[in-house]
């Protein structure tokens, strides 16, 4: 996994960049959660599933299939609960969603440790890296985040996520001034 703080970066830099007429608390809020829910998989360490299994970490949870499922339910549900008191654009809000929890997935396979993610599930349990992996792999456990480990997570973090999820918003801001 990317850490929970680059998970949520880049959601909301897809927010204030794609979608700033969409970008309220809630929405930021979901699109952060649903941009760090493939991680909840870890879960599946508790119930004794291997790493290696496509039902493990970084498994099932992590294909598009899952995510753009994942994003576009949650932005269905959101849509019909705010019917007639919200001026969000549906379609907007459903994009952004999914492009969040997609992002989960592309942004591990950048890391530089664990198992790749089963990117292709279900029609390929193969797990897959980028072939450039300049983010550290964050730890598993959050003990271990309040480590060395840690801080080289959040610098790794901050220069490939952070920076480019800045200037992505700023891009976004001069291209809507100009
Ligand atoms: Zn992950």
């Amino acid at each position: 996994m990317a850490s929970i703080f680059g998970h949520i970066a880049a959601s909301a830099a897809f927010g204030y960049t794609c979608f700033p007429k969409e970008v309220r608390a809630t929405t930021l809020l979901l699109a952060g959660g649903l941009a760090f829910a493939p991680d909840l998989d870890v879960l599946a360490f508790h119930f004794g599933i291997p790493y290696g299994s496509q039902w493990g970490h970084r498994g099932w949870t992590h294909s598009l299939v899952f995510t753009i499922l994942l994003g576009l339910l949650t932005g269905l549900i959101f849509n019909y609960l705010q019917k007639n008191k919200s001026r969000h654009h549906p379609s907007k809000i459903i994009l952004w969603f999914i492009l969040s929890a997609v992002s989960h997935p592309l942004l591990d396979m950048l890391t530089n440790g664990g198992r790749g993610c089963a990117l292709w599930w279900p029609f390929d349990a193969t797990r897959i890296f980028f072939p450039w992996n300049p983010i550290a792999v964050s730890p598993l456990g959050a003990a271990a985040f309040f480590s060395e480990w840690g801080l080289k997570v959040l610098l790794s973090e901050f220069f490939w996520i952070g920076l480019p999820a800045l200037g992505l918003v700023m891009l976004g801001k001069l291209f809507r001034r100009a």
